[in-house]
C-alpha cells in the first residue's frame, strides 16, 4: 500500500509542472490576429484594450481601438 502511495505523489507533481510550463509558454509567446488561443481575455500589446473570445473556434481579430494585431493573455 505504501509503495502505491509513493507512486501517486509522482502523478500530480509531473502534471502541475507540465501545466506551469504550458502557461509560461503562453505568456512569452504573443498572440496574433488569426490565432485561436481559446476562450479568455486578451490584452492589446499596444494600447491595452482587452478583448474576449467566447469560444475556442473564435479567432483573434485586430484591436478595435488601434487595429494592432498582437495580444498577450489578459
Ligand atoms: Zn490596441
Amino acid at each position: 500500500m505504501n509503495g502505491a502511495d509513493g507512486l501517486m505523489l509522482v502523478g500530480p507533481c509531473c502534471h502541475s509542472r507540465r501545466f506551469i510550463f504550458a502557461n509560461i509558454r503562453t505568456l512569452i509567446m504573443s498572440i496574433k490576429c488569426g490565432d485561436k488561443p481559446g476562450e479568455g481575455r486578451y490584452v492589446c500589446k499596444k494600447c491595452g484594450k482587452s478583448i474576449t473570445l467566447k469560444s475556442k473556434d473564435e479567432a483573434i481579430y485586430p484591436c478595435p481601438l488601434c487595429q494592432f494585431c498582437e495580444y498577450r493573455q489578459g
